[in-house]
């Protein structure tokens, strides 16, 4: 994945109230909010109306009760009315996320997204996951493949994550406590959606995509990853999956960018100005109405997505993105997800 900047200035603009101004101290490339910028998640029926923030619900409820109250309807009246409305309801409500859904099938996990944002599962408090195992289901996802190649450095994004993806597969295989599984084949191009179905439909206990960065200048180095967003459902445990992940890596000497090597990621804009990417640190905790990766959109699971290394640097491309490099990060995040599950892990040097 290409890493872009949304212009800070116009996002400003946008946004309105939120902070960033001379003097704040800002990781690179990232500017925070106030957590009040901008509405909380909002249901699909209110947000396909305008795709903005909802209305206020304030002056809607109490006429309604009095006009009731005056006409003295009978009760069982008012319930069979109550239950077609919610039928009518719900219909749309179908209709709208399966019209908004046919608007995806690329095969990039960031920004294509955002035209099929599935804003039905955003809104929802967190998930209760319980998942089913040992042995437990481990979705792998190869960020880039088929005629998707991915982001161009001194290796091409699509060969780092198919081999990252190849070792770490060759790792859970190796141990009882977990089955693991591919979102997609390596040379086969799958959409977001098809990826996420496909994990979900492998009843997938953790999904893990694997992506490379780039920069232009060069210069950009280390590692980062990014949980499911706050208010998406399974948040905690993508978080918790996240620093088990950082942790891991950080063992190695690895840079960890940002605060922590945990950040999300949030696109804004529109499909006629186009989209921005924003990164925030995780220590903003606020609910944002706006879309993440597809990829963990669409996760019927704790998911995280990794950007291993930048593929831009000569160093981190060297150490992370060689055959060395895919074992290397494979190991990190296997360790991580034993870490995770709480299971010991294999002894792998008997594995080399
Ligand atoms: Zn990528």
């Amino acid at each position: 994945m290409k890493e872009r900047q949304i212009n800070l200035d116009l996002a400003r603009k946008n946004g309105g109230s939120r902070q960033g101004g001379a003097g704040q101290k800002e990781p690179e490339n990232t500017w925070t909010r106030a957590p009040s910028a901008r509405a909380p998640r909002v249901p699909v029926q209110q947000r396909t109306a305008g795709m903005g923030p909802a209305a206020p619900r304030q002056n809607s409820r109490r006429p309604i009760r009095q006009n009731v109250r005056r006409k003295r309807r009978h009760p069982l009246r008012t319930l069979v009315k109550a239950i077609c409305l919610g039928a009518v309801c719900l219909g749309l409500c179908i209709g709208a996320y399966r019209g908004m859904s046919g608007l995806l099938g690329t095969t990039d996990g960031s920004l294509p997204a955002m035209a099929d944002a599935p804003s039905s599962v955003s809104e929802t408090a967190e998930t209760v996951w319980e998942p089913a195992g040992p042995p437990y289901v481990i979705a792998i996802d190869a960020g880039h493949g088929g005629i998707d190649r991915g982001a161009e450095g001194y290796v091409v994004e699509y060969e780092m994550t198919e081999g990252t993806t190849d070792e770490l597969v060759a790792l859970l295989e190796a141990d009882p406590n977990y089955t693991p599984v591919r979102t997609r084949q390596n040379g086969e191009g799958m959409s977001v959606r098809g990826r996420a179905e496909a994990a979900a439909a492998a009843g997938a206990a953790i999904l893990l995509s694997i992506h490379g960065n780039s920069d232009e200048t060069g210069t950009a180095v280390g590692f980062e990853c990014y949980p499911q967003t706050p208010g998406l459902p399974y948040h905690s445990y993508s978080l918790k999956l996240a620093h088990s992940i950082a942790d891991r890596i950080a063992e190695t000497g690895q840079t960890l960018r940002g605060e922590a090597g945990v950040r999300y990621t949030y696109y804004e804009g529109s499909e006629e100005e186009g989209y921005g990417k924003i990164l925030v640190e995780e220590s903003d905790t606020s609910v944002y109405d706006l879309p993440t990766f597809g990829v963990l959109e669409y996760a019927a699971c704790p998911a995280v997505l990794v950007e291993q290394c930048f593929l831009t640097h000569a160093g981190d491309a060297a150490d992370w993105a060689s055959p060395s490099g895919w074992r290397l990060a494979a190991e990190c995040y296997y360790k991580a997800i034993c870490d995770f599950f709480g299971t010991e892990p294999i002894a792998l040097d008997a594995l080399q």
